[in-house]
């Protein structure tokens, strides 16, 4: 099968990552900045790298952008340049086109005029971060829609040498726990009799409102 092939738009801190990470992960990877500046700078990290204003759709003809299997828009703080730079490329027919957005605003227009997915990194940070520190033992906190989360935390030490039936973290919390992983061993279906062992990793899904109570009381 041939490489995917991403092209990421503005190499501001959070494009430049995520263009970075996909060339190490093995992927073919365009960097395009209207900034000359920043395309020397990230050159040697990607597979290639072009100056273009993104907001003049000729440029983007020129490039050849539909055809990159996924297009990640990440313009931050222009507003105008990045939705501009979205529908000439929904219009160009892209097939999948992921955009970085600034506010919540900001992203219902993006979803409005074709983004496959709008994302949030600066507010989904804030939250795993905020997360973190009510319990230094959670660990990531991932939302799957506005009322459902996942969180990963160290097993707390009430935890440790009991099984899921004696924690009865369903009935206490209305939590389910998805999953435990024990060093490199991620124990998928977690039977009632599974016993958590120090180190262990819980990773349980839940109500927003539900988990915040678990983090407090059980993490
Ligand atoms: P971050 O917060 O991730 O650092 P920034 O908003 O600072 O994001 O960076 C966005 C990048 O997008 C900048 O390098 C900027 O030059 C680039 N950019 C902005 N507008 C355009 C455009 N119309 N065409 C191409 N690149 C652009």
């Amino acid at each position: 099968m041939a490489k995917k092939q991403f092209a990421v738009i503005g190499m501001g801190r959070f494009g430049s990552s995520v263009a970075g990470a996909l060339t190490n992960l093995g992927f073919e990877v365009l960097a395009i900045d209207r900034d000359e500046q920043k395309i020397q700078d990230i050159a040697d990290q990607v597979t290639h790298a072009v100056s273009a204003d993104t907001t003049d759709e000729d440029a983007l003809r020129a490039i050849g952008v539909r055809n990159f299997d996924v297009v990640v828009v990440a313009i931050g703080a222009d507003i105008q340049a990045s939705i501009l730079t979205t529908l000439i490329l929904k219009d160009l027919g892209v097939p999948r086109l992921i955009v970085k957005a600034q506010n919540e605003l900001h992203g219902k227009v993006l979803g409005k005029i074709g983004a496959d997915k709008v994302i949030y990194p600066e507010r989904d940070m804030g939250l795993r971060v905020a997360h973190h520190l009510i319990s230094p033992n959670i660990l990531d906190y991932i939302e799957l829609s506005d009322a459902y989360s996942i969180v990963e935390m160290k097993a707390p030490s009430q935890a440790i040498g009991r099984n899921l039936k004696q924690l009865d973290v369903r009935a206490k919390y209305k939590c389910n726990v998805l999953a435990i992983k024990s060093g490199e061993h991620m124990n998928i279906s977690p039977y009632a009799e599974d016993i958590i062992r120090e180190q262990d990793i819980l990773v349980i899904v839940g109500k927003n409102e539900d988990l915040a109570l678990l983090e407090i009381e059980f993490a």
